[in-house]
């Protein structure tokens, strides 16, 4: 059996971009852990670490066996990078070969066989997504993992998804259609061609849906996704499988 850890930059981003990988892995008996780099809290000083909460009740939902935080703050998606808390640095004002070495101790402490992580873009150019891959490619170097599997957005996945909850949502309400148009240019679709593993996480639907729905305060908060968020927490689970079953990585 294998160990499998899963690096990603956000609580969340381990559900929306690897869940049902990391479901089947689990439940065909490999130990999965979860490593985010940040707490997902952008506010100046948040009082509980809700999200982190949140993600540990992610992982119960898909049976990761360790949650780890790296202990960086939020950077945001927003032109603005606000100040770092007392506490802690955001994200992407930390060196690069600091969060790599807090990333590699994990690794080896765990004889991780494969990484899971963000692609080179981020998915959609987040700095903390672009940042969480080239941290998880040096901590992968000094650690000594070879199979490095970055998370591919590959074109039908989301154009489905798009379409799908353009139905759903009230216009207006998540997002503006120029905004969607704008929102989908900027994705940065990885070639079917490119793709070097294709899993079939379909049975294992109901665990990623759970596991999404675990992170409460994004489904049902005012955040800018949480319309999403919604429709895909409250779709009947075969068709959350037909849309978000399957996942594709490339591997580095
Ligand atoms: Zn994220």
């Amino acid at each position: 059996m294998a160990t499998l850890v899963a690096f990603f930059a956000h609580p969340d981003d381990e559900v929306l971009h690897a869940g049902g990988t990391l479901a089947r892995a689990a439940a065909e008996g490999h130990r999965v852990v979860l490593v985010t780099a940040t707490d997902g809290e952008l506010g100046p000083a948040p009082e509980t670490p809700l999200r982190l909460d949140e993600l540990r009740a992610a992982a119960r939902e898909l049976r990761a066996s360790r949650v780890v935080h790296l202990g960086y703050a939020d950077s945001g998606h927003g032109r603005e990078l606000y100040p770092d808390p007392p506490d802690r640095a955001r994200f992407v004002r930390a060196p690069v070969e600091e969060a790599a070495a807090r990333l590699a101790a994990v690794l080896r402490d765990e004889h991780t066989d494969v990484l899971v992580t963000h692609d080179a873009d981020g998915a959609y150019g987040h700095r903390d997504h672009v940042r969480a891959h080239e941290v998880a490619v040096r901590a992968a170097e000094l650690a000594g993992v070879r199979r490095v599997l970055a998370a591919a957005v590959v074109r039908t996945a989301p154009i489905r998804l798009l379409r799908l909850t353009a139905l759903l949502w009230r216009p207006g309400v998540v997002l503006r259609p120029d905004e969607r148009r704008t929102a989908l240019l900027r994705v940065a679709f990885t070639p079917r061609a490119r793709v070097t593993h294709a899993i079939d996480g379909r049975r294992y639907a109901a665990r990623k849906q759970a596991a999404l729905a675990a992170h409460g305060s994004q489904v049902w908060g005012t955040g800018r996704s949480a319309g999403a968020f919604r429709a895909l927490v409250r779709m009947p689970t075969a068709l959350f499988g037909r849309l978000l079953g399957r996942e594709w990585f490339v591997e580095l």
